[in-house]
């Protein structure tokens, strides 16, 4: 690894020194979200860059949205907020955990929208105003996740409330969908009808309640604006289709050591896999400390989920199964199918992405798309592969 030269400190490794790679391709990135406007309809279609924008690179991602023509972003919190308005002068930038006492100064200096989620955010956003002047917010109504929001009933309350202060005008009503991932799902509907009894008792008002999934689910669900995430990452949205997004994120990493193990003998931690054949193995430079999840050890292994298939990773266009143990920066690779002298140090696997897809590997690690992407972590050497103009 590098040194920077200043600091002393090692630097991010560059094409050639790295063990692991992550390809970010913004093409797919961008007709991910072309894809989505258009399934949107009437509705404005928003991008939701929480948590580095679901792992791939908060700023390359912002601004191939926005070149896409994307002017409505949502984050998890107002920090997430700065760092898109440095990158996005003119965005509408929602911050989805509202406003809290103390963060104040970073809505109005970042200009942000809060998306006020309870009544003691709503007494905590209306003093930030008295002191600091009139900014928008939106308002946040739980009807079916008993997470964040305003429960319907207190909602309506505040609607139809005379003595309700002239400036407490929402700009946009919100909710999230529990189950629009299962479109059969009772909830969806019911959800559905209460969101609308709030939007109707504040008249004319926008209204968003869609998630990439709730895109999928119709033009009843799109209302004035939604917001993907997962899809716009190349994500599998809904359950039991086939995905039709295509992949943004390929991660590979670089097998170190290749090595032949006897019949009976064991590979890896807890001696976990004894080999019932001789068995080539590839040791590859990847572990759960880049998110490749301890829980996707091989098939069997007793920390996983029974039942499910094993994971594989991709090498020279086959499926290459994971043996044993992930460990935190390396695992073991079963390679003994693979044409003889196919297999080097040096070469790549591929983990998810091109060629093996995200929401596969996510499902043998018993988890979903959204984890596998947000764990990555910062050892990997990141290609962005530009739009192609
Ligand atoms: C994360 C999030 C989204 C995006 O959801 P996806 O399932 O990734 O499309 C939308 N709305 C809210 C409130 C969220 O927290």
């Amino acid at each position: 690894m590098s040194k920077h030269p200043a600091s002393g400190r090692p630097t991010l490794p560059v094409a050639g020194e790295d063990h692991a790679r992550l390809t970010i391709d913004l093409s797919a990135l961008a007709d991910n979200w072309r894809a989505m406007a258009r399934r949107s309809g009437a509705a404005r279609t928003a991008a939701v860059l929480k948590a580095d924008a679901y792992g791939i690179g908060l700023e390359p991602a912002a601004k191939t949205f926005h070149q896409a023509g994307a002017r409505d972003f949502f984050v998890a919190t107002p920090a997430e907020g700065a760092a898109v308005r440095t990158a996005l002068p003119d965005a509408r930038i929602y911050v989805l955990s509202g406003m809290w006492a103390g963060a104040e100064r970073l809505f109005f200096e970042f200009d942000l929208v809060p998306v006020i989620v309870s009544e003691e955010q709503l007494v905590v956003f209306m003093s930030a105003i008295a002191d600091g002047g009139d900014i928008p917010c939106v308002l946040h109504v739980d009807t079916g996740m008993s997470r964040l929001g305003l429960r319907v009933e207190d909602a309506l309350a505040l609607a139809d409330d005379i003595a309700r202060p002239a400036s407490f005008s929402p700009i946009m009503l919100l909710s999230h969908l529990a189950c629009a991932d299962e479109p059969s799902h009772a909830l969806n509907r019911q959800q559905l009808q209460r969101f609308r009894s709030v939007v109707s008792a504040f008249g004319d008002i926008d209204a968003t309640l869609a998630n990439s999934a709730g895109i999928f689910l119709g033009e009843d669900y799109h209302f004035t604006l939604t917001r993907p995430g997962i899809a716009l990452y190349g994500g599998a949205a809904v359950n039991g289709v086939p995905n039709p997004m295509k992949p943004v994120v390929t991660a590979e990493a670089r097998i170190l050591q290749v090595r032949d193990v006897k019949a009976g003998e064991s590979v890896g931690y807890g001696a976990a896999v004894v080999c019932a054949r001789d068995t080539r193995v590839a040791i590859a430079a990847i572990g759960y400390a880049d998110g490749y999840m301890r829980s996707l050890s091989s098939a069997g292994i007793p920390l996983r989920r029974t039942g499910l298939a094993g994971p594989s990773g991709m090498l020279h266009g086959r499926p290459v199964p994971v043996i044993g143990r992930v460990t935190m920066d390396l695992t073991h690779f079963d390679v003994t199918d693979m044409p003889a002298g196919s297999v080097r140090p040096g070469d790549f696997i591929e983990l998810f992405g091109r060629t093996m897809p995200i929401e596969d590997v996510a499902r043998a690690a018993g988890t979903v798309d959204y984890e596998l992407l947000t764990s990555l972590g910062n050892r990997y050497e990141r290609r962005y592969e530009a739009v192609k103009k």
